[in-house]
This record gives C-alpha cells, structure tokens and sequence, in this order.
C-alpha cells in the first residue's frame, strides 16, 4: 500500500510548528484506513527531518530513515496487542516512562496511540495524568474512528483534527494514479470505499471477485436458488451482496436516465442496461428502496436465505 498521508493536515500541522504553535495534544479523527497513522508518522517526521526534506518517502537522514522503519528511540507507537482486548495500563506506564527521559535524538518527541478508544479506563486514568502535565518538546497524537467513545477528560485536552472522506471522483483519480488500479475497478473501489483510500485498498482485487460472483448470480435470469446460496453463506457476505445488488439497480437507474456517466459498474454495462430494459424507472426506484429495506432486515437479525430470495424474487419477477 502507497502513502495515504493527508497533505493539507500534514502541512497545515508544520506551519503550527514552524510558528511555534503546535499543541501538545491531538487527537486525528477519521474512518479507518484514511491515512490518520501514516499523517502522525509523516508529521514526526518532517518536524524532526535532519535535511529538513520535503520529500521524507525519499529522505535518506538518519531520523527520516529510523522514523520509517519505525526504530526512532523517541517516537513511540502504542497500540491494542493483537491478543488482548486494549491498551493496558502497563503500556501507559512505560511509555510514561519513556516519556520521563529527555529526547535521544528528536528535537520533538511524538506518542501515538493508534485506536485510542481502546485504552482500558485504568489505562486512561493515568494517560489523563500524562495529558494534564504538558512536557515541552513532547507531542501526543491519539487516532480513533468513534471520538466518542474516548473519555470525555481525554478529548477535552486535545485538539481535534477530522480526516474528510474523499469524494469517490477523487478518491478514483487516486487510486488510478497513485496504485495502479485500472479505471473500471477504480469507480467500483471508490464507490464501495466509502471516501476512506485505505478502506478501498483494503477492499481490493478479493471485493471485486465477490462483487463478479454476486452480479453473475443476481443478473443470471431466473436463478434465485444460485444467488441465495452465493449471497446467504453468512450475514456480512449478505449485506455486501445486498449493497451490489443495490449499486446495479442504481446503475440501471442512471442507464434509463441517460447518466452513463455515472454508473459504478462500468464494466458489467451490458447486462445491466438488459436488466434495465425489462423494468420501468419508477419500479427501479421501487427495487432500490426494497433493497435498503433488506440490508436494516439483515442488520435486524431476520433470516438470511429468506430475505435474500424475496429480494431476488421481486427483482426477477
Ligand atoms: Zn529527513
């Protein structure tokens, strides 16, 4: 995965420092995968940079070059270890610790905690402790999805800084330009990644293998049993299906309305301007909504295979 790192937070943060304005602590508030850690890391190291680069994906200084590999003795990382269920008090304790020594080599010391709202509440009454004594030259960065599940003691002592969704226009130039993802796909990865570059990454080559079964399935006429039995092997695999299912009635909607433009599924035109063909436009908008309706009856713990084969069945019909 390329560099994610949000450049207008990035550069408006260094002003702040260049200014000698920058806080002591903030906390980076975004969907996952929108670049929260990676512009945290870009910030340590352009604060600390030796050559004072621009450019740090190419610095080769020595701190640039720790920073990266992530072996910069004052730049500290805390995060939820994978086999527990938060950040516990001991890690707050050494990073405290750590805190308490003066900088090795940085001239600003950085602590970030990725997932904060996953500080255990002893955890957190003692980081507050951290947060309530400013030390000079140290930088708190806390990343979080849900800022609102942070204590509220802890957010009152930092600065928030919100990550914006992309547009899906912008976010497939992105894709395009900077990861090599071919147009078609690129549409279909925005539009899917809900305006997060790392979360339609993440979603990748395996999303759109299931989203070709899924069309296959849905558009093959007249097999409902097919599509249940792709869509219904479990909740999460209905509710993805369900959202293509939902992007091609859109599709065939933007077809009827000549805005070709518009469609996601570029590359599966054909067979959905042949599903568009066999149904009015008000009954589309019908469909659309009926499927919206099947997603909250998923996420309201109805049966699966029921409710996929009465969408597929009205769909067909
Ligand atoms: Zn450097």
């Amino acid at each position: 995965m390329g560099p994610i790192v949000n450049k207008e937070i990035l550069s408006q943060l260094v002003q702040l420092k260049v200014s000698g304005r920058l806080a002591h602590a903030y906390v980076f508030v975004g969907p996952k995968g929108i670049g929260k850690y990676e512009t945290a890391m870009a910030l340590a190291q352009r604060v600390n940079c030796l050559k004072k680069s621009m450019d740090m994906v190419a610095c080769d200084c020595a701190s640039c070059h720790k920073i990266a590999g992530a072996n910069h003795p004052d730049i500290m990382v805390i995060e939820k270890p994978e086999d527990k269920t938060g950040i516990s008090i001991d890690q707050i304790r050494v990073l405290m610790q750590r805190l308490e020594y003066r900088a090795m080599e940085a001239s600003v010391k950085f602590a970030v905690i990725k997932n904060a709202e996953l500080i255990h509440e002893a955890a957190a009454n003692a980081f507050l402790k951290t947060l309530e004594e400013p030390r000079p030259g140290t930088v708190f960065i806390l990343t979080t999805a849900v800022p609102d599940a942070l204590l509220l003691t802890i957010r009152s002592r930092c600065q928030m800084v919100r990550f914006p969704v992309m547009a899906n226009l912008a976010l497939a130039e992105l894709l395009k330009s900077q990861h090599e993802v071919n147009s078609d796909d690129a549409v279909v990865l925005a539009a899917f990644g809900q305006g997060s570059p790392g979360r339609a990454l993440e979603l990748g080559q395996d999303f759109l293998d299931r989203r070709c079964v899924v069309l296959d399935a849905f558009l093959g006429m007249g097999d409902t049993e097919n599509f249940v039995k792709v869509a219904g092997v479990d909740r999460d695999t209905a509710r993805e299906a369900l959202n293509i299912v939902l992007m091609a009635c859109r599709d065939a909607l933007f077809i009827k309305a000549g805005g070709l433009d518009k469609i996601v599924n570029r590359d599966r035109q054909v067979e959905i301007r042949r599903f568009a063909e066999r149904h009015m436009p008000e009954d589309l908008a019908l469909y659309a909504d009926r499927v919206s309706d099947a997603i909250r009856r998923i996420d309201g713990n109805q049966n699966v295979k029921v409710v996929l084969t009465v969408v597929r069945e009205m769909l067909v019909s």
